[in-house]
């Protein structure tokens, strides 16, 4: 029996190579690319290079052949160096995983490896303006034809597609027998005639931006369906949890990297010929966070062990519990290294103001607290559903 709490040798040489990466980037480079509107395309390729992108996809489609955990923690140091990458837990994270598992050999082929190399991006998208959280509402759906497919709808907030080649959508098809629409996933190209889509406004302060869809009247072919018409909402499923995993890493790694600088001023800046980090009230804040950041960490690292093992429901609770509690060491990571920074911390030379918007993002997307929590009490504890 196995009694070790910490991450393997192999994961923690893999974090400390890419904690050397990112620190050759960091929140400087990317602040800089969100305002002159271009996009991290140098720290993408080149973590797509080093396999870091690759490292869960199986290793005969091009990737590392390891597993969510290690994704995580790409995800998570790069996070900590100032550079929390979104689409790291769409293109690889859900979009690989769903291709991993429920492709064709040909699919696997065709998208894996570039996906892999990072020489292409995927989006996905699934939320819906009218649907939103509940996704029994969506309403984007595929006809079938002689030839393939004619995908019908529009999605609201989704991420990188001016980056994407392709968009995996989860839509419906109508069942000839029931009448039934069921979910069925689509790899629809960004350039395939029909598609169009407009940028959102945000507040988030980032080179990844959030954008709404439309398809109208796209035809593709048979193969653009991944996986089964008929397994449509398990297949959905594979991706939750990884969705999920990466989502609570990169909460975390923004929790760590706001930690670490809220210390670093702790220990210089001194106002009563003493650092004010010798103060208990800024002091005893950031040792909470420290042990509420590992908290959420060894939740997340346990959710990824499971989903590792092959535990799903075991991996679905962890990861919904780690996505609550690292958002909200995310938020006050954030808030409280501004406060640590006192008028410093709203001014823009210390980075910490540009990440206030993003610093809320985990406790609403890629699924909200709420719904991660509504998960928790009926499924943890048994509580009836309120919707
Ligand atoms: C920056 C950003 C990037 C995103 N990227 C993507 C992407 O790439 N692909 C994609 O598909 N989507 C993406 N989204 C969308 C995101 O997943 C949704 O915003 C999220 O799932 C919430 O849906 P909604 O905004 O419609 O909120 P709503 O569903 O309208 O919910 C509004 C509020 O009500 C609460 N609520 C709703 N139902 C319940 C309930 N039953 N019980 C308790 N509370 C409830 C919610 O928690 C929330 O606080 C992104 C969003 C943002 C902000």
């Amino acid at each position: 029996m196995s009694h070790h709490f910490t991450e393997s040798e192999e994961r923690r040489e893999l974090r400390k190579a890419v904690a050397a990466l990112g620190a050759r980037y960091g929140e400087r480079y990317f602040y800089a690319a969100a305002q002159e509107d271009r996009k991290t395309t140098e720290l993408w390729s080149e973590a797509g290079k080093l396999g870091y992108l690759g490292v869960s996809i199986p290793e005969e489609f091009g990737g590392g052949g390891g597993d969510i955990g290690d994704l995580a923690a790409v995800c998570e140091e790069l996070a900590i160096a100032g550079c929390p990458l979104l689409l790291m837990v769409v293109s690889p994270a859900i979009v690989g995983t769903v291709i991993a598992q429920y492709g064709t050999q040909e699919q696997k082929e065709r998208w894996l490896p570039p996906l892999a190399d990072g020489s292409q991006i995927y989006a996905f998208s699934i939320t819906e303006p009218d649907a939103g959280s509940n996704s029994h509402n969506l309403t984007t759906h595929a006809t079938r034809t002689a030839d393939g497919w004619v995908l019908k709808g529009g999605k609201t907030f989704i991420s990188g597609v001016d980056e994407a080649s392709h968009i995996l959508v989860v839509g419906r098809t109508s069942d000839q027998r029931t009448g039934k629409l069921k979910p069925a996933l689509f790899m629809v190209p960004t350039d395939a005639e029909g598609v169009t889509w407009q940028q959102i406004d945000m507040g988030v302060i980032s080179p990844e931006k959030q954008f709404t869809l439309f398809f109208d009247d796209v035809h593709l072919p048979h193969d653009a369906l991944v996986g089964s018409e008929d397994a449509g909402l398990e297949q959905l499923f594979a991706g939750l949890n990884p969705e999920r995993i990466m989502a609570a890493s990169m909460a975390t790694g923004t929790a760590r990297w706001a930690l670490n600088k809220a210390v670093a001023y702790a220990k210089e800046r001194d106002v009563w010929g003493k650092p004010i980090g010798a103060h208990q009230a800024i002091a005893h804040p950031l040792a909470q966070l420290h042990i509420d950041i590992e908290m959420a960490r060894l939740l997340t690292q346990k959710a990824a062990a499971l989903y590792a093992a092959g535990d799903l429901m075991g991996a679905g609770e962890a990861a919904n519990m780690a996505k609550v509690a690292a958002g909200d060491v995310a938020a006050r990571a954030v808030d409280t290294a501004i406060q640590t920074h006192g008028g410093n911390g709203l001014a823009n030379e210390y980075g910490l103001v540009q990440a206030l918007a993003a610093s809320r993002l985990s406790n609403i997307a890629p699924v909200s607290k709420q719904m991660a929590l509504n998960f928790v009490a009926q499924f943890s504890l048994g509580l009836p559903k309120s919707y």
